[in-house]
């Protein structure tokens, strides 16, 4: 049995690594390249973190595991109630112990640990009381690794700030995951780099010499402390495959569980659904949203429109514009989250509502209508279609679960997604004043998740330098299984056969 290493970039997109990989910044990247078969990688949709990286464990889609954002619909919305549907749907590394291999898996970003023939240590979500599994690895990890962080802390972080912390805990992986190297020996290594989404949510205006808005709010940065950021992603790489794989036979795969590209504008989806007579208030009451973000779309609107302005604003000047507006709308908020508004909300009358799921309209089903005639339902969804994709404002493309999705949990899913802009305007669920539209992203949050991702493998059992075939993220578990000539149960994935060198070892 060869070893097997995934490394997972959260968030990598070619979009911003091709030029990276060019410019000398990331040279195992770029040699990668030239020894393995590359190619975008298909992102399921929505495509977001935790459906991502499951899709990619399990080679299950969305549909199967009822999984299709961080949280699940709850008959009344709730708060943002974790999706846990299915997540006991055997993993990649499942099938390696089944044949009495050990495993390693390094920060997979979900809510619990999983049991593992090996280790596992949780990423974004998990607590830090119950973390790894064993359970006392955890006292390990404190002997090995000093204040080992699950998730980079970028609370009250400079620009520079964030890249030194990402740059701090990246380091902390690499030590704890040669460490396990040594001490568990795993045939199936899967390690997560978390900090790449972390950067390109924060700091897409200095990643993408695109962006078009101008740098509100952020400071400058050190540029080569930006470079050294990639740099350290891709050494660290390196130094893993080294000493994990170092001069014998194994395959290397790099993945990532969605793309990125810029936000540009914010869509208020429920106060769209509240003026279209979709969503009702008690009491008639217009909105209880934010007035903030009127104010602040005011102000910006006049930065904007004068070309002086918005051309000096924006890198010295424009953190202290930005603290100007804030200072002056201390008072009022931002927009009002749905879990504040909810509470005013009619939910004898309403008929649809966004919550708590990225850019997904729930039909409501307190609403004993749509509960009991499903020719009614579907008049609502084609209606609903209809006015949204036909917004003159604002490019809205709809999708209903039947579009997107093969499994027998659809029961699960939204009734409706929407993407806006092409994934430019951020869909928020939040409240603000009447506000549909805003001509910036929210929060300052200037980057964002996109469908293409990466896909790159190489090894004893892979074409070098083929670039031609197309791969979905459910394909990736059946692939590599059947590169180790592992039978496995039936997954909505394939193999991708296009890559492997010696087509034979292909068993499934
Ligand atoms: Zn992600």
């Amino acid at each position: 049995m060869n070893n097997n290493l995934i490394f997972g970039l959260d968030g990598a997109t070619f979009r911003v690594l091709s030029k990276l990989m060019e410019k000398g910044i990331m040279p195992y990247m770029n040699n990668f390249k030239k020894d393995g078969a590359v190619s975008i990688l298909d992102a399921t949709f929505p495509p977001i973190t935790v459906p991502g990286w499951l899709c990619i464990a399990t080679g299950s889609d969305p549909g199967t595991l009822g999984i299709f954002d961080f949280g699940e619909y709850a008959p009344y919305p709730e708060l943002n109630k974790p999706a846990i549907h299915n997540v006991e749907k055997k993993k990649i590394w499942d099938y390696f112990s089944r044949l009495g291999y050990r495993s390693a898996v390094i920060n997979f970003p979900y809510y619990t640990t999983f049991r593992i023939n090996g280790v596992y240590i949780g990423g974004l979500l998990v607590t830090n009381e119950h973390y790894t599994y064993p359970e006392q690895f955890k006292e390990e990890i404190k002997n090995i690794v000093k204040d080992y962080q699950t998730e980079v802390d970028l609370k009250n972080a400079s620009v520079n700030d964030i890249l030194n912390r990402c740059i701090y805990t990246i380091k902390q992986k690499v030590d704890l995951t040669k460490y396990i190297i040594k001490k568990y020996d795993p045939k199936f290594l899967f390690v997560i780099f978390s900090e790449v989404d972390r950067i390109e949510h924060k700091l897409w205006p200095y990643i993408d010499p695109l962006y078009k808005l101008p740098k509100m709010g952020i400071e400058n940065i050190d540029h080569d402390l930006l470079n050294k950021f990639w740099n350290t992603i891709d050494s660290s790489m390196m130094e893993i495959e080294k000493s994990y794989i170092g001069n014998t036979d194994g395959n290397v795969f790099i993945v990532s569980d969605h793309g990125a590209g810029p936000i540009y504008r914010t869509f208020y989806i429920n106060e769209w659904l509240l003026k279209n007579g979709y969503l009702y208030m008690k009491n008639n009451a217009q909105s209880k949203g934010s007035t903030r973000i009127p104010l602040i779309q005011k102000i910006y609107a006049i930065v904007r429109k004068h070309p002086f302005l918005d051309k000096h604003l924006t890198i010295t000047k424009s953190k202290w514009l930005f603290d100007l507006i804030m200072k002056f709308t201390k008072n009022v908020g931002f927009e009002k989250k749905f879990e504040d508004v909810k509470e005013y909300i009619d939910w004898e009358k309403t008929i649809a509502y966004e919550f708590p799921i990225y850019g997904a309209i729930f039909l409501n089903k307190k609403n004993k209508r749509i509960m009991d005639d499903i020719s009614y339902k579907k008049e609502i969804i084609n209606k609903l279609r209809k006015e949204l994709e036909n917004m003159n404002e604002i490019k809205l493309k709809t999708y209903i679960p039947e579009e997107l999705y093969i499994g027998k949990n659809l029961d699960l899913s939204p009734d409706l997604f929407i993407v806006g802009d092409d994934f430019e305007a951020m869909i928020s669920s939040g409240f603000s004043d009447g506000k549909i539209i805003l001509d910036y992203p929210p929060k300052m949050l200037t980057g964002t998740h996109r469908m293409d991702g990466i896909f790159l493998a190489k090894g004893t059992s892979i074409i070098k330098n083929y670039h031609d075939f197309k791969i979905r993220m459910i394909d990736i578990a059946p692939t590599i299984l059947s590169l180790n000539g592992i039978v496995f149960d039936k997954m909505d994935g394939l193999p991708v056969r296009d890559i492997f060198y010696n087509k034979s070892k292909d068993i499934n």
